[in-house]
């Protein structure tokens, strides 16, 4: 996908340190961490969101999550992590290529959310 930076990134046209790498998925680091572990985890093949999955893209997507602890793991997460996809406008989706956050600690990340309901 032209202009998709996550597609150059894939590809080798943008640099990124490759964490993880087999034939479909890719995780590297985010480039403005958010906490102390923070990998980003991605498929080689441009999909747009979670809203935009095919059947065909079920494994990667299996994948993803079950190459998630080990990620975390090695990256300095041994004790637990959390993974967030943003999808669309609503979910606060910037690149519009599917991809998984992996944060992680040492410390733990935190609430899941800040409580806007019946606050
Ligand atoms: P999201 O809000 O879920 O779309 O998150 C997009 C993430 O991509 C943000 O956390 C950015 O910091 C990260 N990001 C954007 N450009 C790059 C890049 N070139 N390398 C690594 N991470 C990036
Ligand atoms: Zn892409």
């Amino acid at each position: 996908m032209d202009n998709c930076i996550f597609c150059k990134i894939a590809a080798g046209e943008i640099p990124a340190v490759r964490v993880y790498e087999d034939e479909d998925i890719l995780a590297f680091p985010d480039i403005q961490p958010q906490r102390p572990v923070h990998i980003l985890v991605i498929p080689k093949r441009h999909i747009v969101s979670l809203a935009h999955v095919a059947a065909t893209d079920e494994p990667i997507l299996g994948r993803m999550l079950a190459v998630a602890h080990r990620i975390a793991a090695d990256q300095g997460s041994q004790g637990g992590f959390r993974v967030i996809v943003n999808t669309g406008e609503i979910g606060g989706q910037e690149v519009m290529h599917l991809h998984m956050h992996i944060v992680g600690g040492p410390d733990p990340v935190g609430p899941m959310l800040k409580r806007r309901i019946g606050e």
